[in-house]
């Protein structure tokens, strides 16, 4: 293990928050009753035409332009042809010569070093329906459709193959999602689908710079299962080569209950998408004046937080980092601070009670009964010397339950 390198990149399907379906009017709401959610646009119909979604589109350059992307003038949208039952129209819609967006990247950080991590592309599509092969009584027999997701709204980020290990991967997919559930394009929800994740992996021996042949490991959705789907995979390319084999590229898939990937589909059974430009859709173009709108509305993001959180309260690196998981945690210490007048002691607050108290009861920063200004009244008390900080987590816990001030 020690000779080899493994090598990572990333593709990441994201959807975007918005209200109705890319290229029709049906919601995109979770959990209603199977195909309560279509129309003919999404259900393929013949004839039908797509209408572009104009909320889809600020949601996918505003996350860009927050990644440091570089927006296209004009992005085509193109249709990726493949045969299955969730697919009524025999292609998906997507993007492929031409992406919204190129380049950019995050800087990551796994086992005490930093890493800048480039993106390849961000490209827009719409997403596929479900089929349900369980839970029917004639389920041995019979696959159920959903269309629901049909037409969902995504994007696609590519990563260049710049990890180098499981827990790097993690990370990147970590710093992605607390990226776009800060702007509000994505609501995070991993259990529900709306961010997935595919896996590239190879390994080559240490200092070499060609790339190995990597197999990809589809739709990981967890933080943890990628890092141990990948932990397993490079574990397995790195025995295949010590024992004389070679890697052979493919499709693989997680089996989380065994901890291994196994093979989906080899390179031979690859798809040939046939892709071409959407003639029903013109060519997109983001001007100039819309981009720079969407540069102008861009929140104050994590990382420029977290250091102004340092120069101006004062924090430690690891507050910082902690206090801007969220765009509602760093709203909630950030008031707390302000209203108390003791940044350090707000950061603690949060950092050990607010949180402690959010993940016992599953809860969101902004249901929490203890609002901002409630704290800080506590927080001046103890610091005040009225009350001990053992007596105060006490009075924390009544007002949490009584929202009551301290
Ligand atoms: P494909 O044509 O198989 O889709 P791409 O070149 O489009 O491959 O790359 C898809 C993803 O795989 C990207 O995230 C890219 O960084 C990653 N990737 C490409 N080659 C390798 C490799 N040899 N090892 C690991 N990841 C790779
Ligand atoms: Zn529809
Ligand atoms: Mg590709």
């Amino acid at each position: 293990m020690s000779t080899f390198e493994s090598v990572i990149g990333l593709e990441i399907h994201a959807q975007l928050l918005t209200r109705t379906k890319i290229f029709c009017g049906c919601p995109t709401s979770f959990g209603a009753p199977p195909n309560a959610h279509v129309c003919p646009v999404c259900l393929g119909l013949p004839g039908a035409l797509p209408v572009l979604n104009e909320h889809a589109v600020e949601c996918a350059v505003t996350a860009a332009l927050a990644l440091g992307c570089e927006v296209q003038l004009r992005s085509v949208f193109a249709r990726k042809n493949y045969f299955y039952p969730d697919l009524p129209k025999g292609y998906q819609i997507s993007q492929y010569e031409w992406p919204l967006a190129r380049g950019g990247g995050v800087e990551i950080q796994a086992g005490g070093t930093t890493r800048f991590v480039r993106l390849t592309r961000i490209h827009m599509e719409e997403d596929a329906g479900k089929s349900l092969h369980e839970g029917f009584a004639d389920s041995d027999r019979r696959t159920y459709l959903d269309f629901n997701r049909s037409g969902v709204p995504l994007v696609e980020i590519v990563s260049e193959p710049d990890m180098r290990s499981a827990e790097e991967a993690a990370s990147f997919f970590e710093r992605l999602r607390q990226m776009l559930v800060w702007l509000g394009v994505n609501d995070g929800n991993m259990d529900e689908g709306s961010l997935r994740c595919d896996a590239n992996v190879s390994v080559r021996p240490k200092g070499s710079e060609v790339l190995g042949t990597k197999a990809e490991i589809k739709n990981v959705n967890s933080f943890r299962y990628l890092q141990k789907a990948i932990e397993y995979e490079i574990g397995r390319q790195v025995d295949v080569i010590e024992h004389g084999g070679r890697v052979v590229q493919e499709t693989r898939l997680f089996d989380a209950a065994q901890g291994k990937t196994y093979t989906m589909r080899s390179k031979e059974e690859a798809h040939d998408y046939r892709y071409f430009p959407e003639p029903d859709l013109p060519p997109l173009v983001v001007d100039e004046a819309r981009r720079e709108a969407l540069r102008a509305a861009l929140p104050e993001l994590p990382e420029a937080r977290a250091g102004r959180f340092q120069t101006a309260y004062g924090l430690p690196a690891y507050d910082a980092a902690l206090l801007t998981e969220t765009r509602e945690i760093a709203d909630y210490f950030e008031a707390t601070a302000t209203a108390s007048g003791h940044a350090k002691a707000a950061s603690n607050w949060v950092m050990g009670e607010v949180l402690r108290t959010m993940k016992e009861r599953g809860i969101a920063i902004t249901a929490l009964p203890v609002a901002p200004g409630a704290l800080a009244g506590l927080i001046r008390i103890v610091e005040r010397g009225t009350i001990s900080s053992t007596v105060a987590k006490d009075v924390f816990a009544k007002m949490g339950e009584s929202g009551r001030s301290a």
